[in-house]
């Protein structure tokens, strides 16, 4: 089979920024006494991006895929590898295979992985999750959490109970404060008593979680963060709360996408008026003729249209179709011509899907 040689469209990684962020996150972490998971699916663990964690000094490598995991193990990386999402039941030979570390709520699955790891004469390390109320993975009955920790300290020979975590953020927006760090460490305490020994990671979140680390208030006892967004985009923390994280490059991932038709052309539609491609009938405000570019990319690969930010400020995307990006660059002051490439800053959920389009070039410089 032929392989099409286009370029565009493209998504380039800069991996030096990527592993300044990556460092400039860890040493922060460090200094407090907490280790860093660096969390690599906001890019779909693209190789060269995985080996910045690799030479950094980020204590896990971490993935809600196991097939991200599993390209990290074929690179032969040496970090130890965190699955972050629980296991499906049905992964479980495939997790302790790949995984060092798994994140987990379930007993069924708990066992699996234990019978399994006895099967492939490894220990599998879990890492319990606790549910403090953003409703999303883990433990919600505390008595089961403590029933569970102590069965797997005392009767299953393949796990090693790692730790706690939680989860806060994600799905019920639900804030990552000292109070919720102090009640997960109640928790681990709890295990600690029942078990004898200290437990090795109480693991308190990922981006959510970094500005307690910021601000110095990070209760003491939280050893690690699974952190994703604030070392690849380094968005989220200053758009949302307006923090200065000037420290942290945000470009280290550039959408490119080249123009493949520019032409003025009226701003409200001419006809009958009926449903467009995605049978919606939308508004349109009459501005006159303007001048309109046509970039050869479209939701199929970036999904969010509201998230693309053109990185010529005179730009402003009017629309989208499946393979369509309309743009309206009347103000430019550049003038722009069939070819020409125009550039896109990406926010963290618009990353995740035009790294896994098949149709977006990566390209690592
Ligand atoms: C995605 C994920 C993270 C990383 O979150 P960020 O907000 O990207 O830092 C951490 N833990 C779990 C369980 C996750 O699913």
């Amino acid at each position: 089979m032929n392989k099409l040689d286009y370029q565009y469209p493209r998504v380039e990684l800069d991996l030096k920024k990527l592993k300044c962020n990556i460092d400039q996150i860890v040493s922060r972490c460090k200094d407090q006494g907490i280790g860093v998971a660096g969390v690599i699916k906001g890019f779909n663990g693209i190789p060269k991006g995985i080996m910045q964690y690799e030479a950094s000094d980020c204590d896990y490598i971490a993935t809600s895929r196991l097939e991200q995991l599993q390209t990290a193990a074929n690179l032969g990386v040496t970090k130890p590898l965190m699955l972050i999402r629980i296991p499906m039941l049905s992964e479980a030979a495939d997790v302790v295979r790949i995984a060092d570390v798994s994140l987990n709520s379930e007993i069924s699955v708990i066992k699996k992985l234990n019978e399994e790891a006895e099967k492939q004469n490894k220990i599998h390390k879990v890492i319990l999750m606790v549910e403090l109320g953003d409703l999303r993975e883990g433990f919600w009955d505390k008595e089961e959490l403590i029933k569970t920790a102590v069965y797997i300290e005392k009767e299953l020979k393949g796990l090693k109970l790692l730790g706690i975590g939680t989860n806060l953020g994600c799905y019920g927006s639900i804030a990552s404060t000292p109070e919720k760090m102090n009640e997960l460490i109640e928790y681990a305490e709890k295990i600690e008593k029942e078990i004898g020994r200290k437990l090795d990671v109480i693991s308190g979140g990922g981006t959510r979680a970094f500005p307690l680390v910021l601000k110095g208030i990070m209760p003491k006892r939280i050893n690690n963060l699974r952190i994703g967004e604030v070392i690849v985009i380094a968005k989220e923390l200053e758009e949302l709360y307006g923090y200065d994280i000037s420290f942290l490059n945000q470009d280290t991932f550039i959408l490119k996408a080249e123009i493949i038709e520019l032409k003025g052309k009226p701003t409200y539609p001419i006809g009958e008026k009926d449903y467009n491609a995605f049978r919606e009938v939308d508004e349109y405000e009459d501005r006159g003729i303007r001048k309109r570019a046509l970039a050869a990319l479209g939701i199929v690969d970036f999904v969010f249209t509201d998230q693309l930010k053109p990185t010529d400020a005179n730009i402003s995307i009017i629309g989208a179709s499946s393979d369509h990006l309309i743009l309206d660059v009347e103000d430019c002051k550049e003038n722009y011509k069939v070819g020409d490439i125009l550039e896109f800053k990406l926010s963290y959920s618009t990353l995740v899907n035009v790294t896994n389009s098949p149709n977006v070039k990566i390209i690592c410089k």
